[in-house]
């Protein structure tokens, strides 16, 4: 029979795997929805960007229009002040012509600034599409290379998991029940390997006695943290090299 020494190194090693595996898969769903949220974010801007021109072109229009009205106003106005029959209608005609004037100039103004908006934006136009085309290819071809990923990801669990099983089949039918026990609380962290004479989970010394018992492979938990303890491979190395020395 396997000591638990030995198998807890065996077991500890695909447990870390396995956590690791499934945190690393747990990740994959959370990237490609990640790149789905950029997608629908890139969607909206160009979709607003579209808008906006289509706002710019309908304003550009209207102030058209309003700069016809206001210069058959202003004919009308010229007309009329021609025609007058007295001075005091003749001024007041004079100063309506000026106001008529400065809108006419300002709706001018406008209608050049937003040509010269729309002019830019068209121009812009195309290369926003590009980039939302680009990225949308890069988010097909990640989903597609992280699905791969998942299944390859799974797969592997599925093997570092029944390699697990097979270890933990390997205790006894004594030490099983206390092994179930401590994993219970500590998942996938429920072994600790030595590091010299210290636990390297809570790095607590431990006793010579547990120490002997540890380098021949017992059922040893740490009285700290009471996580079930084994020699890492180099202090297996150093244990081994010794004794050999000790019997040279
Ligand atoms: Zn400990």
């Amino acid at each position: 029979m396997t000591e638990p020494g030995i198998i807890f190194k065996e077991i500890h090693k695909y447990s870390i795997h396995a956590f690791e595996l499934q945190e690393h898969i747990a990740r994959i769903p959370r990237q490609i929805k990640a790149q789905k949220t950029r997608i629908e974010r890139m969607e909206k801007e160009f979709k607003d960007f579209q808008d906006l021109l289509k706002k710019i072109k309908v304003s550009i229009h209207e102030k058209e229009v309003s700069f016809k009205e206001l210069n058959a106003k202003n004919a009308k106005l010229q007309k009329q002040q021609n025609e007058a029959s007295d001075n005091k209608a003749y001024d007041a005609l004079k100063t309506e012509i000026g106001t008529t004037k400065a809108e006419i100039s300002k709706v001018e103004d406008e209608i050049l600034f937003a040509i010269t908006e729309q002019e830019e934006k068209t121009a812009a136009l195309p290369e926003q599409e590009k980039l939302l085309k680009t990225a949308k290819a890069e988010a097909i071809a990640i989903e597609k290379s992280s699905t791969e990923r998942k299944a390859e990801l799974e797969k592997q669990l599925t093997e570092t998991s029944a390699l697990l099983k097979a270890a933990e089949s390997q205790l006894s039918a004594e030490h099983l029940p206390k092994y179930l026990r401590i994993v219970q609380s500590f998942k996938h962290d429920a072994l600790s390997p030595l590091e010299g004479k210290t636990c390297a989970s809570c790095a607590t010394e431990i006793t010579s006695q547990m120490m002997n018992e540890v380098r021949s492979y017992q059922f040893v938990a740490c009285k700290s943290c009471n996580r079930l303890l084994y020699l890492s491979e180099q202090e297996e190395r150093v244990f081994r090299e010794s004794e050999a020395a000790d019997e040279a």
